[in-house]
């Protein structure tokens, strides 16, 4: 394969089988499937200031994101992975697409109306109400064909490539228009109380849990049921088993939400053990995790810097 492959995730905490699953999974398996293109994985520090405004907590965060990435098999001599915040031209891009969108249109956006109905209109920062045009930015700078992410971002997917449009009408052709590559079975990864799997449902499991945040977060499954099989257990199971084995589990112990319980705490543990593992020794080198970012930085800014330079001819500042 050869393509252009970006995708990002925000430094807000640790990640859950929802991010993994969902996207993060296909982080690595696309990086490794696209020998001949260049794949773009970015720590979302700025997308993240508007959860996260502390200093400390801001550092360990983005490290974290870095070490996650590592874990899961990002490998930094096929992959570039840097942080958002070290290529200033992302937020210099997101102003330029500011300048071409409408109020109304990104009142459109799901994260705008959900952070709305959480706290009131007169608390969204404009942050998060320009978030869409930021992340425009993020893709559109790369010439990026394909973007890996779970459901919740089609959408941003959709606002970028009017974006591009847009621009493209407005100043010329200049900008690529880039899909959004979603797994049908994991677009939406469901939590323990059935709803999306999502840290502001207080519903994850997380990707490096411990052995007993595992046995807590399972028994707190709530087990409605389809025909004597515990739909929500059902579900987590379903990431982790192939579905051939499963069913045979579930035809067995019908109606025994327990057993069925148990069976998922161990066959988690087995999951992530080796994860949490992999990653308790990657987050001992630091040092390796900095020059990670490093090298990230810079191949990054030079791709960045060439395509503002066009951005910045067509529109006629340079
Ligand atoms: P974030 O940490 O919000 O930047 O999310 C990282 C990635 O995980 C994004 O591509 C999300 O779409 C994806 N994601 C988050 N929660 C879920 C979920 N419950 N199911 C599927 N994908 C998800």
């Amino acid at each position: 394969m050869s393509k252009t492959i970006l995708s990002g995730v925000k430094p807000t905490g640790k990640p859950h089988l929802g991010n993994y699953f969902g996207a993060m999974r296909q982080f690595m398996e696309l990086q490794n499937e696209n020998e001949k293109g260049t794949n773009y994985f970015f720590i979302a520090d700025y997308h993240a200031l508007n959860f996260v405004q502390n200093v400390s907590e801001m550092r360990k965060l983005s490290l974290d994101v870095v070490i996650d990435f590592l874990t899961i098999g990002l490998d930094p001599k096929k992959s570039v992975i840097f942080k958002q915040s070290d290529v200033q031209e992302h937020t210099e891009l997101a102003w330029i697409f500011d300048t071409i969108t409408t109020v109304p249109y990104l009142k459109r956006a799901h994260a705008y109306k959900d952070a709305v109905t959480k706290g009131g209109e007169e608390d969204v920062s404009a942050g998060t109400f320009t978030y869409p045009m930021l992340m425009a930015a993020d893709i559109l700078l790369y010439d990026t064909d394909l973007v890996p992410v779970g459901q919740d971002q089609k959408q941003h997917i959709e606002f970028t490539r009017d974006t591009a449009e847009k621009f493209n009408r407005i100043f010329g052709e200049t900008f690529k228009l880039p899909d959004a590559y979603i797994l049908k079975d994991v677009e939406v990864v469901p939590g323990s109380d059935g709803r999306k799997m999502s840290k502001s449902y207080n519903n994850t499991i997380s990707l490096f849990a411990s052995d007993e945040e595992i046995e807590k977060a399972v028994w707190s499954i709530v087990t409605d049921s389809e025909g004597e099989v515990p739909k929500n257990v059902f579900a987590i199971h379903k990431l982790i088993k192939p579905e051939g084995e499963l069913e045979k589990i579930y035809d067995e112990n019908k109606g025994k939400y327990k057993i069925l319980k148990e069976i998922l705490i161990d066959d988690l543990k087995n999951f992530i053990r080796p994860m949490r593992e992999r990653r308790e020794g990657i987050a001992k080198d630091l040092d390796f995790v900095n020059k990670v970012l490093e090298e990230g930085k810079q191949k990054a800014q030079a791709v960045a810097r060439a395509k503002m330079s066009d951005v910045k001819r067509a529109i006629g500042v340079s």
